[in-house]
C-alpha cells in the first residue's frame, strides 16, 4: 500500500504504507516536542548554535577528511579520544571512532577476535548475548542480536557460533517469590552453564546493553546482575563487552551506565548516538588497555578499518558536544530532571489500566503497554498498540519511538521517553 508521495519519492522510505512528515528545523509550522530524541540521540536537542560554529568552523579552518588507514591523526579525533579516555575510565585507554553504531559492533566483536588470536587461542570465536537483544543492523552486528524480527529474512547467513541467554528481564521473568539477588544468581549461573557447555576455551565475549533500550524498553538490570557477570567472564576470562551505544555517554545520569552497576568496567565497550549528538553521525569502541597490549605485542596493529573511520569533522562535532555536556554540568542535570521523569511517569501514567510497567534511569525511560495489568498479558504484534500510541501522541504534537518490530519471546510493547539533556521541567510536564 503506497501512496502518489511514496511511489514518486526517490528515498526508500522504512515503512511503504506511511506518507512521512517533512521536518524542518526553525520556529515555523506546527511544534512538536521530541520526547525520544530519535531513538535517544539529539542530547542537546535540534539546534545547538554553539554545535554548529564548531562545525563550520572545523570545515574553514581545518582539514576535512583524513585517511584513518594513513600515517596521518588530525587534532579533532585526537582531542575526541582525550576528552573520553583521559581519567581511563575503569581501564578503558583507547578509542576507535566510526559512523554508525553496527559498525561499532562490528568492531568491537572484531577486536575481541583479534585479541584471542594475538593471545594464541585462536580458538576462541564463540560469542554469548541475549534473547531480545539489539546489537545493531550489519550482518556482524545481527550475529549477536536476538531481536527476532530483524532477524528473521538473513537467519541462513548469521553465524551460529553464538548463544542466547535469557535477558535480565525482571517484570516478567523474574519468579514471584524470588528476590532480586536471587534473580540475578539463576540468570549467571545460565550463563556460567553455558560458557562450560560450550567450553571456556571457546568463549570469546559476552555482550550486553548495560541498560536495554530499543527491544526491552529502558531495562536496567537487577542489582547485582553485572556484577555475577563480571565475575564469571574474569573466571574464565571471557572479554566483557558492554553495550552503550543507546544508554551511554550520560543518559542515565553517569557517563557510563555501567559505573552504577558496581563493576569495575567493561572490556571492551561501544557508544554512539549521544557521543556526538546526531549532528554528524559518529559512534566508538572503547577499549580496556589489556586489549591494546595484546594487539601491540602481537601483530602491532588493527585488523579492521573503514574508509570513514575516526572523520575529523563528526569528531569535532562531538568535541563540541561533549565541551557543552561538561560545562554545563549537563549529567548531574540529567540524574536530577530524571527523578523528576520518573515520578511524574509512575504518578501520572503509571495508574492507567494498560500501563504494566514503567522502568529506566536518567533521562532513559520507557513505559510498557499490556492488556491487562494483573496478568501482565500483552497486546498481539498485528494490534500495531504502540503504533497507534504513537500516532497519537504525534498529534498531540509529542514525538516518542515505539518498539520497533517484534523482538522475540515476550511482546514488549512499549514508548522510548527519553528527552534532551537541556528538557525544561515544563516540557517534562
Ligand atoms: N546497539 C544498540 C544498543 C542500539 O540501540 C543501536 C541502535 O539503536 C545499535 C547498536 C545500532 O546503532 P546504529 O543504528 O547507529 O547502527
Amino acid at each position: 500500500m503506497t501512496d502518489e508521495f511514496v511511489d514518486r519519492s526517490h528515498i526508500l522510505h522504512r515503512a511503504f504504507s506511511e506518507r512521512p512528515a517533512k521536518i524542518v528545523g526553525g520556529r515555523n509550522g506546527k511544534k512538536v516536542i521530541d520526547a525520544s530524541c530519535g531513538p535517544s540521540v539529539s542530547c542537546l536537542g535540534h539546534s545547538q548554535p554553539e554545535v554548529f560554529d564548531a562545525i563550520t568552523s572545523h570545515l574553514k579552518n581545518d582539514i576535512a577528511y583524513v585517511y584513518s588507514g594513513s600515517p596521518y591523526t588530525n587534532g579533532a579525533t585526537e582531542e575526541l579520544a582525550d576528552i573520553l579516555l583521559a581519567d581511563k575510565p575503569g581501564g578503558l585507554s583507547k578509542a576507535i571512532f566510526v559512523n554508525s553504531g553496527s559498525e561499532a559492533t562490528d568492531a568491537a566483536l572484531k577486536l575481541a577476535v583479534q585479541y584471542w588470536h594475538e593471545r594464541g587461542q585462536p580458538q576462541r570465536t564463540h560469542f554469548i548475548s541475549r534473547k531480545q537483544s539489539y546489537h545493531g543492523n550489519t550482518i556482524g552486528a545481527l550475529c549477536v542480536s536476538g531481536h527476532a524480527s530483524r532477524r528473521e529474512f538473513y537467519k541462513d547467513f548469521l553465524s551460529s557460533n553464538v548463544s542466547f541467554l535469557d535477558p535480565c528481564y525482571a517484570y516478567r521473568m523474574k519468579g514471584e517469590h524470588e528476590s532480586d539477588q536471587e534473580f540475578a544468581q539463576r540468570l549467571a549461573h545460565q550463563f556460567e552453564n553455558e560458557v562450560l557447555r560450550v567450553g571456556p576455551d571457546r568463549v570469546a565475549g559476552f555482550i550486553a546493553e548495560t541498560v536495554s533500550g530499543t527491544t526491552l524498553g529502558c531495562l536496567p538490570a537487577v542489582p547485582g546482575y553485572f556484577k555475577a557477570i563480571r565475575d564469571i567472564c574474569d573466571k574464565y576470562e571471557i572479554l566483557l563487552i558492554l553495550d552503550e551505544i543507546i544508554c551511554g555517554m550520560g543518559k542515565t545520569g553517569t557517563m557510563h551506565a555501567w559505573e552504577q552497576e558496581g563493576i569495575r568496567g567493561p572490556d571492551i565497550q561501544t557508544i554512539g548516538k549521544a557521543l556526538g549528538g546526531g549532528f554528524v553521525p559518529l559512534s566508538g569502541v572503547l577499549l580496556h588497555q589489556k586489549i591494546f597490549d595484546a594487539l601491540s605485542a602481537g601483530s602491532g596493529g588493527l585488523a579492521h578499518g573503514h574508509t570513514f573511520q575516526a572523520h575529523p569533522l563528526a569528531c569535532a562535532a562531538a568535541v563540541a558536544t561533549q565541551k557543552i555536556i561538561k560545562r554545563d554540568n549537563l549529567i548531574e542535570r540529567v540524574a536530577q530532571m530524571g527523578h523528576k521523569l520518573g515520578k511524574l511517569l509512575s504518578e501520572e501514567i503509571g495508574p492507567l489500566p494498560l500501563v504494566g510497567d514503567i522502568r529506566g534511569r536518567g533521562l532513559f525511560w520507557a513505559v510498557e503497554f499490556v492488556l491487562d495489568k494483573n496478568s501482565k498479558t500483552a497486546f498481539s504484534p498485528k494490534d500495531n498498540f504502540c503504533g497507534k500510541v504513537v500516532k497519537n501522541a504525534l498529534s498531540s504534537g509529542l514525538n516518542i519511538l515505539g518498539n520497533l518490530g517484534h523482538t522475540g519471546e515476550y511482546q514488549v510493547d512499549h514508548v522510548l521517553v527519553c528527552p534532551p539533556y537541556i528538557t525544561t521541567d515544563a516540557e517534562l510536564e
